[in-house]
């Protein structure tokens, strides 16, 4: 039995959680730690995620938060080198950042609304993996987790560029698998399907009374539940930790 879960301890291991503050990546920031892994809470939100921090290590010596914007290629590379500089190292990397943007079909969507959500979802993605490859190597490999959603698989009808950026994030997982992969790098994107969190409370109640659209909409979900954060960290350990260390571009 301890074999077993020491696949899954993260222990001597640093961990960058994006969009970390609240939601899914406070709950992954969270159990990774839990786990074992110093972990950096990348955020805009500086209230919510010093909050965060300070709720898994008071004392700041394993959790620490850094105001990021993931868009802002010259504040990645900073941050990066910030945390690289404060932990020693970079092991893991959770893209979980995202906006889901205006619900507006294709044809009212302004160009701006439609780059926003791609700068966020889609360029962040791709600024904070890029600055992440560098540290991994130095330490002999690292794990990628870029934060797709089952719309970025199946589509919907609304939120257009949301739904290409998550299918974009779940190709680029792909791509970075197989290209990091002799390098002892991972990547994986997780699919999350109706999750609970501060982005879909926000939607849910544009629709009418929260607690009654999300009641529907648990009967569209085979389990007939509506998911927790904490659901998608789990799968989320299991990614980045050895118990996950034959997985890759999945
Ligand atoms: P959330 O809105 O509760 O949390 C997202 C966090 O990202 C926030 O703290 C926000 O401040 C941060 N953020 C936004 N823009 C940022 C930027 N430019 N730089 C840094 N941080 C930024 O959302 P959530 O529901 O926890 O979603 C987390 C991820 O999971 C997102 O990528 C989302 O698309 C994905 N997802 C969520 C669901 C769901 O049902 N909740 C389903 C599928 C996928």
């Amino acid at each position: 039995m301890n074999q077993i879960l020491k696949l899954f301890s993260l222990n001597g291991k640093v961990a960058l959680i994006t969009g970390a503050a609240r939601g899914i990546g406070a709950a992954t920031a969270q159990i990774l730690a839990a786990a074992g892994a110093k972990v950096a809470i990348l955020d805009l939100l500086e209230e919510a995620g010093t909050a965060t921090a300070r709720k898994i290590d008071p004392t700041a010596a394993t959790a620490r938060f850094w105001r990021l914007d993931v868009s802002d290629e010259a504040a990645v590379a900073r941050v990066f080198g910030e945390v690289e500089a404060h932990f020693g190292r970079i092991d893991i990397l959770v893209n979980n950042a995202g906006i889901d943007g205006e619900n507006l079909p294709t044809h009212k969507m302004s160009l701006d609304q439609w780059e926003r959500v791609m700068r966020i979802n889609v360029t962040g993605t791709f600024l904070c993996t890029k600055y992440a490859i560098m540290p991994m190597e130095t330490v002999g490999g690292g794990a990628i987790v870029n934060l797709s959603s089952m719309y970025g698989i199946a589509s919907g009808p609304d939120v257009p560029a949301y739904h290409a950026s998550k299918a974009t994030v779940r190709m680029m997982a792909k791509t970075d698998a197989m290209l990091y992969a002799t390098r002892n790098i991972r990547a994986n994107s997780v699919h999350p399907g109706f999750i609970r969190t501060p982005m879909t409370e926000d939607a849910m109640s544009k629709l009418g009374d929260v607690e009654h659209v999300f009641a529907g909409m648990s009967k569209l979900v085979p389990m007939e539940r509506i998911g927790t954060p904490e659901d998608i960290a789990a799968g989320i350990l299991y990614l980045v930790s050895d118990a996950g260390r034959y997985v890759t571009g999945a």
